[in-house]
């Protein structure tokens, strides 16, 4: 990954190049922005520049041995501190922990330890921290110091797409770097290029992403898209009053939506621990993939919504749509969004789903029949 590879993030890349250009690299950075549109590729970027024992103008040379380390993801001063990195941790306490978060025993071994020794290799040492705001306040605090005296030539990039979660003491010592969400063109053609998807697919994709192609990608390899005929029957079934039904329905299609989750990220970690067979999906993983079941209905909604106001280009599943042929009156289509919205709300307070989905069922089968 070379920084001029970069695509649409021209204000972060040319911030990050004007500090190049005149060499006033800070010593901390902060990646701020929405998930999957590019920062941690940036990151690599710069990193593999900086490492770089000839760099041009541009970029990295792409040639020299700190390059070749760099590009086979064997640089020993390239150091990218992620969750997963408990189960290298010494200590078999660390080890046997979930890794859930960045707790302070991984930040003093895998950064602040090394921060402070010797580049192994070139002029610097360069730390990126994938999923920074994970870092709990007691790793937070352990690393303001180095924040602030970085040792030598230490460069620490923390990458996040939820800035607010981290402590004030720590965003106001590293120099934010702000990304932007991507073109939603550009995310579609991307999905079309590295996928199978249909070009209809792709765009529907993308423009659920909102324009950020990681998640876009990931909703691909979980299957969101093929939920769709789920969430369409439970839709359809609605006016029938059979809220359990309803909910089941959600329910059985977010289960499918969570194992595929776990499939992911067995893969992701390499681990042994692939005998899943496909039940139980733990209740955190199950309440995400009905957050996005449920997004998946708001966005049938809101195209009918749309739709009916004459606004037929913002629609959003159009290509996939497959003649599901929901309309809604403005009002209407408004009350069911506000009634999922709720029902979101809901199980973020931890009301049980099936609960949360069959009072939703009674919400919008009352919406139906208020609109005839
Ligand atoms: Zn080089």
């Amino acid at each position: 990954m070379r920084l001029t590879d970069v695509r649409h993030q021209e204000r972060a890349v040319a911030i990050l190049r004007r500090a190049l250009a005149v060499d006033r690299m800070h010593h901390a950075y902060l990646f701020d922005g929405p998930a999957g549109v590019g920062k941690e590729l940036t990151a690599r970027g710069l990193a593999a520049l900086l490492l770089c024992a000839r760099p041009g103008d541009a970029d990295a040379c792409g040639t020299c041995p700190s390059c070749q380390l760099f590009a086979t993801d064997n640089h020993p001063d390239f150091h990218l501190i992620h969750r997963g990195l408990h189960k290298q941790h010494p200590d078999r306490s660390v080890r046997a922990s979930k890794g859930l978060f960045l707790a302070v025993d991984l930040i003093r071994h895998f950064l602040i330890e090394p921060a402070s020794m010797k580049p192994a290799h070139g002029r610097r040492r360069v730390f990126v921290v994938r999923d920074a705001e994970r870092m709990n306040e007691g790793a937070q605090n352990a690393l303001l110091k180095t924040l602030e005296e970085p040792p030598g030539s230490a460069v620490l990039i923390l990458v996040t797409a939820s800035a607010a979660r981290l402590l004030p003491t720590i965003r106001s010592r590293c120099q934010r770097i702000p990304f932007e969400l991507l073109p939603i063109e550009f995310v579609a053609s991307e999905l079309a290029g590295r996928t199978d998807l249909s070009p209809a697919s792709a765009q529907s994709l993308a423009a659920l992403s909102d324009g950020r192609l990681g998640v876009a990608l990931h909703w691909h390899q979980i299957g969101l898209l093929d939920q769709l005929a789920a969430v369409d029957d439970a839709l359809q079934s609605r006016g029938t009053h059979d809220a359990t039904a309803f909910a089941e329905m959600l329910v059985q299609s977010a289960t499918t939506l969570g194992q595929a989750v776990l499939e992911d990220q067995s893969d992701e970690e390499e681990a042994p621990t692939r005998s899943r067979g496909g039940k139980s999906v733990p209740t955190d993983a199950l309440r995400d993939a009905l957050k996005l079941v449920l997004m998946l209905l708001a966005t049938r909604y809101r195209d009918a919504l749309v739709a009916a106001v004459g606004a037929g280009d913002l629609v959003r599943l159009a290509p996939a749509t497959g003649g599901l042929g929901l309309t809604a009156d403005p009002p209407h289509a408004d009350e069911a969004l506000a009634a999922i919205h709720e029902a979101e709300r809901n199980l973020d307070r931890n009301v049980a789903p099936q609960l949360v989905l069959e009072r939703l069922a009674v919400a919008l089968a009352g919406e139906l029949s208020l609109a005839r």
